[in-house]
């Protein structure tokens, strides 16, 4: 019997805990098949020493192994203070200010030149991830002063939230531009803009990455209320969209974030764009062996509800037990994965039916159709831009999507995508001739075994992009 290859993706962010050679290493033999370098850290010389360790361990192993640059975007942050730290209890006034100063008792130095002019008497200010929430009294000239409405201890360089303020700094600052020549240099796959709000943003990067000759696809981070506002202009101009629970905690009302979470997974299925579920999935981890239930359920109702891919940021990046943390992703998903494919059907055709639907949809979605009609073990695709894979996956399969592409970078691209598995392979002329080779791939590499149906689509002629005409239904050799 042959195990069916996991369909839900891992994303997991190096840091001091896991960027060596050997570590990402062990975290790629645990499962992660994407890896994410976050900007709000690290250093252009380390990070290029990540990536080319990435690449290593790709050559190494038999998988394909994406890089996610998350540039940081307008995240607003505090200074430094005297001691490293003040203590903040309720009722206390403190003062903002953006003028550079240490800060120290009462005084707290804010890293965004404009907060003075976003904020209004009656705002609301939340500090190191939500966990300390003050009100504005006062606006005088670049200080600003609040009561303290929850405490808490405020450590140098930390967080700052503002929901109430309309920020007005693009979400692209001078940093993210110098991080993302740096990025593109490196051929990272994929580019996450924090803070977006609007579909102009996503254009805006993707005219930046074209104008550098890059072809980094971009994830759009939701993690603003205007993005919400704006989802769908978003989702549409996006190649790909995090759920990024951690700031969007603060900047709407916690209890609304899962139902972000389902609206933004439904459009993106919808548009056939992969989505990642990401932040605080195994909190716990970072210091426990053992994750919590809760975290568990989190994880198996992501899958559920298939997300192309989860992700792990501190449990990886700083946590006591990275490895731990990817095996309980990965066997989470799997048992899930699983149970779906007793009892989960694809999503229905009235999801995706159009006016005059393009023959693509009809043919990938019917592919779908066939493989629970016929009990298929596989969905095999020839893909040139990964258009195809994106549209096969749409309506949520419960079958792996072997790809077969051309295109090294394209198939790095693949790796963020529920259920692609890809393969470099060059189509030749002949149809019936691919078709032998690739199960003879596909059986050498354990996934396929004889009597085993497959769906297989292509274009024929063949080599036209976005041209998928043809299903064809073959049982294993
Ligand atoms: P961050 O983004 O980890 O870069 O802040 C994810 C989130 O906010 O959830
Ligand atoms: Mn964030």
């Amino acid at each position: 019997m042959t195990t069916p290859p996991r369909l839900t993706k891992i994303i997991a962010t190096l840091g001091p805990a896991t960027a060596s050679r050997k570590g990402i290493k062990e975290l790629a033999a645990a499962g992660v098949n994407v890896f994410r370098m976050n900007l709000s850290h690290g250093r252009h010389d380390l990070l290029r020493q990540w990536i080319s360790w990435v690449r290593q361990a790709e050559k190494e192993s038999r998988t394909h192994l994406g890089v996610l640059l998350d540039l940081q975007g307008p995240k607003i942050r505090v200074g430094k203070f005297e001691n490293g730290f003040i203590e903040l209890h309720r009722g206390d006034h403190v003062r903002f200010t953006t003028e550079k100063v240490t800060g120290r008792d009462g005084l707290i130095h804010v890293q965004y030149r404009n907060f003075h002019k976003e904020v209004r008497v009656g705002s609301r200010v939340y500090l190191d991830d939500g966990n300390i929430c003050v009100h504005v009294t006062e606006v005088n000239g670049r200080e600003v002063a609040a009561k303290v409405e929850a405490g808490g201890s405020l450590s140098n360089f930390k967080g700052l939230n503002m929901p109430d303020a309309a920020i007005s700094a693009s979400p692209l600052t001078a940093k993210d531009k110098r991080d993302l020549a740096f990025g593109l240099a490196e051929g990272v796959d994929f580019v996450a803009l924090s803070f977006a709000s609007s579909a102009r943003d996503i254009h805006q990067l993707r005219r930046l990455i074209r104008n550098a000759g890059g072809d980094a696809e971009i994830v759009a981070k939701i993690e603003r209320k205007k993005a919400v506002e704006n989802l769908e202009e978003i989702v549409e101009a996006s190649d790909a969209v995090m759920v990024a629970r951690g700031d969007l905690g603060i900047e709407i009302h916690l209890a609304e974030v899962p139902i972000v979470q389902q609206n933004i997974m439904r459009l993106c299925a919808v548009h056939c764009k992969p989505v990642i579920v990401a932040t605080q999935m195994l909190e716990s981890m970072i210091s426990n062996r053992r994750p919590t239930r809760a975290e568990v359920s989190d994880i198996a109702q992501a899958v559920m509800n298939c997300a192309d891919a989860i992700m792990l940021s501190a449990e990886t990046a700083v946590g006591k037990y990275p490895d731990a943390a990817v095996s309980v992703m990965s066997e989470t998903a799997r048992k899930m994965e699983a149970y779906q494919r007793q009892h989960q059907r694809i999503l229905p055709w009235s999801w995706y039916f159009k006016e005059d639907p393009p023959i693509n949809l009809g043919i990938t979605y019917s592919a779908n159709r066939m493989v629970e009609l016929l009990n298929a073990k596989a969905l095999i695709i020839f893909t040139l831009t990964g258009g195809t894979a994106r549209q096969v996956s749409g309506p949520r399969p419960m079958v792996p999507i072997f790809s077969f592409t051309s295109d090294p970078r394209r198939a790095r691209k693949l790796t963020l995508l529920r259920g692609a598995v890809p393969f470099l392979w060059k189509q030749k002329r002949d149809f019936s001739e691919d078709v032998a080779t690739v199960f003879r791939i596909l059986k050498r590499r354990n996934l396929l075994e004889k009597g085993d149906r497959a769906i297989i689509t292509s274009g024929i002629p063949i080599g036209i992009p976005q041209w998928t005409n043809v299903i064809r239904v073959e049982k294993t050799p």
